[in-house]
């Protein structure tokens, strides 16, 4: 790999504005000289995300994200930096030769590496004669070579060392075999977990194949599916089947659809659907719900047709609320799953069905009727307090006051007596998010020391002034990781002679923890100028830290000092500090 210098790492930054950048992932709203938007990096539906187009920087007031155009796509997209950098010189249209770049090493290379022989392998059988009755499955079933090929549908065979041989003379360790969830180590030795089955790649969210569905074909139990187990690649509640293929058309189309199963995209895809994800059949985490939210913020649940099925989709709209999206909800009849729907009734009556879809209280009004006689007043009753729990967590006002109109139709009573329960059970029971968000942003009681190593590195940030200021006065700070912080902040201004915010991050973008400590720094809500006797202040208060441990390290030594003579030379050290602090 070609290693670019500095100069044209920030080259490739200026070709683009961050506030461009950033808004064509997430719209931003100009207020005073920045813009705001809603963060992406957590649970949110305040616009607490700041980007600043004078600065080149994006700051989150809330969880304290923060960094440059380079660490937002990282962040967003999940890519290397590497990968970054071509994306953005693309974007601002600058040429850079990055050779032949491939993403970073991780730690979990060799599983990537098995997975991929493995793939290749499964592949290729599926095209040699041993494939016929697999291939003839799959084109009974409306798949064709295209979708085969773009899907990565393959095939393990009925002899089941196969693939572990394979793996074994490519130099692989047993470890990492049976790690990977593709071999195991039984009586026989070690053998290939799938035989004899068609292989579904499973992928992760930037398209690598982290695991396998493997389908028996052969025989009448056709439902049956093996999921390889989780692994440290394969967590399945991290990544979203189809993610990386059908992102740009959420994006275009403005419109994300979650189904169940991964069976459920490929029937979507194979009839033009293609702006579809599914979450494995697990219940659906925050994780998934941020990714989700990446994409757009409108998105329809369209699960399996069983009970299961509601009761996911009522989970699944659950956490979608909690990060600020309203879902719409498709209910497919006859206990189907939308792959059988469209079999069954065509894409079209699924397309249908789509454009029809319902809003989030309207399936929770039929869901919780569902097995209740409400002509009886206590099962009346209860479904009424379990709608207004449902209300409290809405934000969309028109919405709130439809769902009111409606239960008020059903149950008799007057629109008004409603709305007083509603607010009345929001002042008892707390929204789950204001909760949450107290807990967070309760603040914590720091010491002047520490307050005035965070204030000094406030302005250090700002002004190489106050750098130079620090390296001549300081030049050591007592918190671990602000000593850190400052050190690189000293690092990049001899280095660089100047200093500047975003090109920093550029600096240090494969440092988490020391970005999130930038982000912490940012988040104090101080004024953008400074005196010099304010610095003076700090850079005291960091003094007398130094010297008040001096002095207690002296104390400590004189405690065990035996020698009257040495304790009294102690005593007069210490003394000598005091004396310092108070006349500095
Ligand atoms: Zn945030």
């Amino acid at each position: 790999m070609n290693k670019l210098s500095n100069e044209e790492i920030n080259n490739i930054r200026n070709s683009v504005n961050i506030v461009d950048v950033v808004s064509s992932y997430i719209p931003l709203t100009k207020r005073g000289k920045n813009y705001f938007g809603v963060c992406p990096f957590h649970d949110d539906r305040n616009p607490s995300l700041s980007v600043s187009s004078e600065k080149q920087i994006y700051t989150c007031f809330s969880c304290g994200a923060t960094g440059n155009v380079f660490t937002f796509i990282m962040d967003y997209e999940h890519l290397s930096f590497i990968e970054t950098l071509k994306k953005v010189a693309d974007i601002g249209g600058v040429s850079v030769n990055l050779g032949n770049v491939k993403s970073t090493s991780n730690k979990y290379q060799e599983l990537y590496q098995i997975y991929e022989v493995a793939q290749l392998f499964y592949q290729n059988n599926i095209n040699t004669e041993f494939g016929g009755s697999a291939k003839e499955y799959l084109l009974k079933r409306d798949f064709n070579d295209e979708v085969i090929k773009e899907f990565g549908v393959g095939l393990s065979l009925k002899d089941n060392e196969m693939l572990t041989k394979l793996l074994i003379k490519k130099k692989f360790s047993v470890e990492d075999l049976i790690k990977s969830g593709l071999v195991v180590n039984n009586n026989y030795g070690y053998q290939d977990i799938y035989y004899d089955r068609i292989m579904f790649p499973l992928t992760d969210i930037s398209g690598k194949i982290v695991g396998y569905s493997g389908r028996i074909y052969n025989n009448e139990d056709n439902s049956k599916y093996i999921n390889t187990k989780e692994t440290p690649i394969f967590k399945k509640g991290e990544l979203l089947y189809n993610y990386h293929r059908a992102k740009d058309e959420c994006r275009k189309l403005k419109k994300v659809i979650i189904v169940e199963g991964f069976m459920d995209v490929i029937r979507c895809h194979i009839n033009g659907v293609k702006n579809v994800v599914a979450t494995m059949g697990t219940a659906i985490t925050k994780q998934q719900v941020l990714l989700i939210k990446k994409l757009t913020p409108n998105v329809i649940i369209c699960f399996d047709g069983d009970d299961a099925g509601a009761r996911a989709t009522l989970a699944c709209s659950n956490e979608l609320i909690n990060v600020g999206i309203t879902p719409q909800i498709v209910r497919l009849e006859n206990n189907m799953d939308p792959d059988d729907y469209i079999k069954g009734y065509g894409v079209n009556r699924f397309n249908h069905k789509l454009e029809k879809a319902m809003n989030v209280m309207d399936f929770k009004l039929l869901y919780f009727k569902n097995n209740r006689n409400l002509s009886n007043s206590d099962e009346m009753a209860s479904y009424l307090s379990d709608i207004l729990k449902e209300l409290e967590l809405i934000d969309d006002d028109i919405l709130k006051e439809l769902t009111l109109k409606k239960i008020s139709d059903e149950s008799g009573l007057d629109i008004t007596v409603l709305k007083q329960q509603l607010e009345q059970k929001g002042k008892t029971t707390p929204k789950i998010l204001i909760a949450k968000k107290e807990v967070k942003i309760k603040p914590k009681v720091i010491d002047k020391y520490t307050m005035a190593e965070q204030n000094l590195l406030y302005y250090m940030l700002k002004s190489k002034e106050i750098i130079a200021i620090y390296n001549k006065k300081v030049s050591f700070m007592p918190t671990t990781r602000y000593r850190h912080l400052a050190h690189e902040i000293n690092y990049f201004y001899k280095e660089n002679k100047y200093f500047d915010l975003a090109d920093f991050f550029s600096f240090i973008t494969d440092n988490e923890d020391l970005i999130k400590t930038v982000g912490e720094i940012q988040k104090l809500d101080l004024k953008d100028e400074y005196t010099l006797d304010e610095i003076d202040d700090y850079i005291n208060t960091i003094r007398d830290y130094h010297v008040n441990s001096e002095c207690k390290r002296l104390m400590d030594k004189m405690h065990n000092e035996s020698d009257v003579m040495e304790k009294a030379k102690i005593a007069e050290k210490i003394k000598e500090l005091k004396v310092g602090i108070n006349n500095d």
